[in-house]
């Protein structure tokens, strides 16, 4: 099997080995889809703080080719979609309901995504391994990580209002992969969204995905309008600007979300005065908990979520290279890599 290794910024190395045999608990799959994600991008520009160089990879969905000792609830050629990680359930996050922030989240990881084959630790695979409904393909079940991602977003958001736990409406702020998969889940779930954003591609996207207002990030004056009008803020943009720009939009009672990351160190200024007097809420979230990986499942597995219009390409896994070459030059924002972009007749493959 080839595997895609990460082992400095900006390089990427193809490496051939056999393919490991599955230990007890564990299964390995033959990739069909992999996903690129801003996280992957991070790492390649400039190392991950939580991963180590290594196997490249982790949103991906494929083919169950080998189970080992104990695994009962897959057989092989079953089609699955998985995450990456999942908590010991042991630690002191995890005994207090913190799964998401487990102090072992990172050990045992399925990293490897860019490659033929993957194998499933056995805490994922007992955890965080679903069937592949037939109707998504394998590329829409690839998005089962950054959705899971998303959905904690919004349960950390329902949990710090008791009252009213899904809000009447929502502006988000940044149109990346995650800002409209939020969008995506605003939609499905009937809360009016404001999206703010930047390029024109990204606001028509945005519009066309049921954004009820699309506002140009540029436009200072526009967007100071907004202030003190949303009943809940997401933020998605990752700068301390924006970090700052989103408790400045939420009305008085209302809550935010600071939902992307910002490096270490690095500091966001509120205005206190809005925050004692305004009463609002200012919430963190990281990763998911195996409850939000099952939700997330459900949710996509139900239909009528449309996720392929975020992505950007599909390309064949060998342009694994040229795709984040692509990425880096802030080309495209969420590639599909596929073992073969031609099916077997020989047509070009549209994009599932
Ligand atoms: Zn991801
Ligand atoms: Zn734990």
């Amino acid at each position: 099997m080839r595997q895609a290794y990460l082992t400095a910024p900006r390089t990427i190395e193809w490496r051939d080995s056999t393919a490991p045999k599955p230990g007890p608990g564990e299964i390995l799959v033959r990739v069909r889809a992999a996903l690129t994600c801003g996280t992957d991008l991070k790492t390649y520009r400039r190392g991950h703080s939580k991963l180590q160089y290594g196997p490249f990879g982790h949103e991906a969905s494929g083919d169950v080719i080998a189970i080992g000792k104990g695994v009962d609830r897959f057989a092989k050629s079953d089609a699955v979609m998985w995450v990456q990680t999942a908590p010991c359930g042991e630690c002191d996050k995890c005994v207090r309901g913190f799964e998401n922030l487990c102090d072992r989240l990172f050990d045992d990881i399925a990293l490897g995504a860019y490659g033929d084959e993957l194998l499933l630790p056995a805490k994922v695979v007992r955890q965080n391994v679903y069937k592949k409904p037939e109707k998504l393909s394998y590329i829409e079940a690839a998005f089962l990580e950054p959705f899971a991602c998303v959905v904690h977003g919004w349960n950390v958001l329902r949990r710090a209002d008791a009252r009213k736990p899904l809000p009447s409406d929502v502006t988000i702020i940044g149109a990346g992969t995650i800002g409209l998969l939020h969008l995506i889940y605003a939609v499905r779930a009937g809360v009016n969204a404001t999206v703010i954003a930047r390029g024109d591609e990204r606001r028509g996207l945005a519009t066309s995905l049921g954004a009820k207002v699309v506002v140009d990030a540029e436009d200072v004056g526009a967007v100071e309008a907004l202030a003190g009008s949303a009943t809940a803020v997401i933020e998605c943009a990752g700068t301390q600007e924006t970090w700052t720009q989103a408790a400045s939009l939420v009305r008085s009672g209302g809550r935010v979300l600071l939902f992307s990351g910002l490096p270490s160190g690095a500091t966001a200024q509120f205005d206190a005065a809005k925050i004692h007097y305004g009463e609002i809420a200012l919430l963190g979230a990281f990763h998911f908990t195996p409850a939000d990986v099952r939700e997330a499942y459900e949710l996509l597995g139900r239909g009528g979520i449309d996720v392929k219009p975020l992505v950007s390409g599909v390309d064949k896994m060998d342009d694994l290279v040229s795709v984040f070459d692509r990425l880096d030059r802030r080309e495209g924002y969420k590639f599909a890599l596929v073992p073969n972009v031609l099916t077997t007749d020989g047509e070009a493959l549209s994009w599932i």
